[in-house]
């Protein structure tokens, strides 16, 4: 199998080209096709398993005009890395990703949210930018990745309240390591009818 048989936009294969790419990895063999036909998942992958392209690209290639993908991670290290990844990845599509966590600039990351068609953020920093109306994001994709370290770090409630203020008419893909019962309980309640995948 390739990249060219997932139907992706040139612009996306060139630049796979570019970067070295040259074959999906398991992961992306399996999630890729199932995303781009529109359904939630729960995959169950590694760091190191290619996960970030297997929501990523497919993501980058449904993104039309105005529309925005959310994407929450349990650590600033780890948006900073998904981000960079990303805006890797959609160089030919002019994409801009903005980086969200605690501890920076609000007026800065609020003007790069509005200006980004990709947002990477940390739960305590987007609650808090959600909750005091500093923000007001409708997106049309919404990762959760690495769950279950979320919930190692006490972060299952927040991600609960952040599900209120995104659509319901929404994409959801849910990543994790592992799948402990609160995961798959979250699970059920915020993504619809999901595809369960497995490397
Ligand atoms: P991740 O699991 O998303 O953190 O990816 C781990 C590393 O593998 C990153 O450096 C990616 O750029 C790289 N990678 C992901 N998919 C591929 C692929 N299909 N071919 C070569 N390298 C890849």
């Amino acid at each position: 199998m390739t990249f060219n048989d997932f139907n992706l936009k040139k612009e996306i294969l060139k630049r796979l080209e570019e970067i070295g790419f040259e074959k999906p990895s398991p992961i992306q063999e399996k999630a890729i096709p199932v995303v781009l036909q529109g359904k939630d998942i729960v995959a169950q992958a590694q760091t190191g398993t290619g996960k970030t392209a297997a929501f990523g690209l497919p993501i980058l290639n449904m993104l039309e005009k105005g529309q925005k993908a959310l994407i929450i991670t349990p650590t600033r290290e780890l948006a900073i890395q998904v981000s960079e990844e990303i805006f890797r990845f959609g160089k030919h599509l002019g994409i801009h990703t903005a980086t969200v966590y605690g501890g920076s600039s609000y007026s800065r990351q609020i003007n790069h949210i509005k200006n980004s068609e990709v947002i990477v953020a940390t739960p305590g920093r987007l609650i808090d930018l959600l909750s005091s109306g500093k923000i007001d994001i409708a997106p049309e994709y919404v990762v959760l990745d690495e769950a279950d370290e979320m919930l190692d770090m006490g972060f299952l409630d927040d991600i609960k309240e952040i599900f209120k203020y995104v659509p319901s008419n929404r994409q959801t893909l849910l990543f994790s390591a592992t799948m402990p019962k609160p995961i798959l309980s979250l699970a059920k309640t915020i993504l619809k009818d999901p595809e369960f995948i497995q490397i």
